[in-house]
C-alpha cells in the first residue's frame, strides 16, 4: 500500500517538472486565475443589476476601479434620462465631491467619439478631438476616456486622470475597465430610466402612475397588516388668476418651489406626486388620522409662508386640502379613497379655501 502511494507521488512530481518545463504549469495556474477573475467579473455585473441609486452604482464601480489602481481624479458625466443635459459627478482625489461647471464639451466629445466605442487614450494624436475640446479635457488632466454606452448610443462618459502612481494605464487595466464599464452603463441605464419613468418633470416629484401604484400596494399592505393609511388631495387656490396675471412661467416657478417646500416637510416613505396640473397627493402609509391631519396642517401652513421671488415680484399662493383615511375596520379601495379626498377639497374649496378638511361620511 505504502509503496503504491510513493509510486502515485513519484508520478505526479514526474508530470510537475514535465509541466514546468514546458511552461504549461504556469500557463494552468494562470487559467485558474483567469477563471476566477471571471467569476468574480460576474458576480459583480449580477451586483450592479441590483443597485437602485445612480450614486449607488458609482459607488460601486469606483469600488472596483480603486481594487486596481488609484486615479487622481475621476470625473462621471451622464446625461438626465429626462431631459437629456449632462450631469457631473466629480471625485477629485476620491473623496471631495466638488462642485463643476456644467459639461459643455459633453455633446462636441458625443458627437465626435470614435463609433467603435473602444476606450481611448488622451493624447496629441487623437486628431478628431479639436483644440478647444482637447483643452476641455485637459482642465481635468485626463488621461483615458470610456464610454457609458446605452440601447441609445452614448449617455455619459468617465474621465480618468493618471495615476497617483504615475504610471501609465495597461492593456489589461484598460480591458478589465472597458470590461466593467459595460456593465455598469446597462446597470445605470436601467436605474436612470425607472426613475424618470415614475417621475414628473416638471416638478421632480412623483407622477401620477407612480402615486396609483402606491396607493393600491398601501391600501393592499394595510388591510393585511391592519393598519391606517391617509391619503391628502391638495390643489392650488385662484392658480389661474395667478397665472393670468404673471404668465405661465411663474406658475411654473410657484409650482416648482412649493414641490420644494413640501418636500421638505415629508418623511421619506411619504409618496408625494403631481397628480396633474396644480394638485399634488400626498400619501401617507401606516399613519392614523390625527397624524395625517397635523401632517396636512403642517403643510398648509408652509405654502402659505411661502414667499416666492420671480422676475422682480413677490409672489404668494394657498392651498386646499382633501384628507381621506382607510381604517383597518373599513377598508377603502383607491378609487374610493381618491373620490373620498376630493369630496374632502371640494369642502375646503367652499368654505373658503386655504383650509383642510377631513372627509366624513354624510350625516355623520
Ligand atoms: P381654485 O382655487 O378653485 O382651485 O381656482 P384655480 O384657479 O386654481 O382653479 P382652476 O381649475 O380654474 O385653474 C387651474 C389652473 O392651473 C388652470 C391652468 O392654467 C393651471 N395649470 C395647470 N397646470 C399648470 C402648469 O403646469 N403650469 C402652470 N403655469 N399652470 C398650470
Ligand atoms: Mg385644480
Ligand atoms: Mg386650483
Amino acid at each position: 500500500m505504502q509503496e503504491k502511494e510513493q509510486s502515485v507521488s513519484k508520478d505526479y512530481l514526474r508530470h510537475y517538472d514535465e509541466l514546468q518545463r514546458l511552461g504549461l504549469w504556469d500557463y494552468l495556474t494562470g487559467l485558474e486565475k483567469n477563471v476566477r477573475d471571471l467569476e468574480r467579473f460576474f458576480s459583480d455585473a449580477l451586483n450592479l443589476f441590483n443597485i437602485q441609486t445612480a450614486g449607488g452604482l458609482i459607488e460601486f464601480v469606483i469600488s472596483r476601479f480603486l481594487e486596481k489602481f488609484i486615479p487622481e481624479h475621476l470625473l462621471f458625466v451622464i446625461e438626465d434620462a429626462a431631459n437629456f443635459e449632462p450631469e457631473t459627478y466629480y471625485f477629485r482625489r476620491l473623496n471631495a465631491n466638488d462642485l463643476i461647471k456644467p459639461a459643455s464639451w459633453y455633446k462636441e466629445l458625443k458627437r465626435v467619439f470614435p463609433c467603435d466605442n473602444q476606450p481611448v487614450i488622451l493624447s496629441e494624436d487623437c486628431r478628431w478631438i479639436s483644440s478647444s475640446l482637447l483643452a476641455d479635457l485637459q482642465c481635468y488632466e485626463t488621461r483615458l476616456i470610456l464610454p457609458m454606452k446605452g440601447i441609445d448610443g452614448i449617455f455619459g462618459f468617465i474621465l480618468f486622470s493618471s495615476k497617483v502612481l504615475g504610471t501609465s494605464y495597461t492593456d489589461s487595466e484598460i480591458s478589465y475597465l472597458h470590461r466593467l464599464v459595460q456593465f455598469f452603463s446597462v446597470g445605470l441605464q436601467n436605474t436612470l430610466n425607472h426613475q424618470s419613468s415614475i417621475t414628473d418633470l416638471k416638478t421632480g416629484l412623483f407622477n401620477h402612475a407612480y402615486s396609483m401604484r402606491r396607493l393600491e400596494e398601501e391600501l393592499f399592505r394595510g388591510r393585511r397588516y391592519k393598519t391606517e393609511t391617509a391619503l391628502l388631495l391638495m390643489d392650488i387656490d385662484f392658480f389661474k388668476r395667478l397665472n393670468d396675471t404673471h404668465g405661465h412661467l411663474a406658475g411654473d416657478a410657484v409650482l416648482q418651489e412649493i414641490a420644494k417646500t413640501m418636500k421638505g416637510k415629508l418623511r421619506v416613505e411619504d409618496v408625494l406626486s403631481r397628480f396633474g396640473g396644480e394638485e399634488f397627493t400626498l400619501l401617507l402609509p401606516t399613519t392614523p388620522m390625527l397624524t395625517a391631519l397635523e401632517i396636512a396642517e403642517r403643510l398648509r401652513a408652509a405654502v402659505e409662508e411661502m414667499k416666492i421671488s420671480y422676475r422682480g415680484n413677490t409672489l404668494a399662493v394657498t392651498i386646499s386640502i382633501g384628507c381621506a383615511v382607510s381604517w383597518p375596520a373599513n377598508p377603502l379601495a383607491p378609487a374610493q379613497m381618491l373620490n373620498m379626498a376630493d369630496e374632502a377639497l371640494y369642502k375646503s374649496k367652499g368654505n373658503g379655501r386655504n383650509r383642510v378638511t377631513l372627509y366624513e361620511k354624510p350625516g355623520v
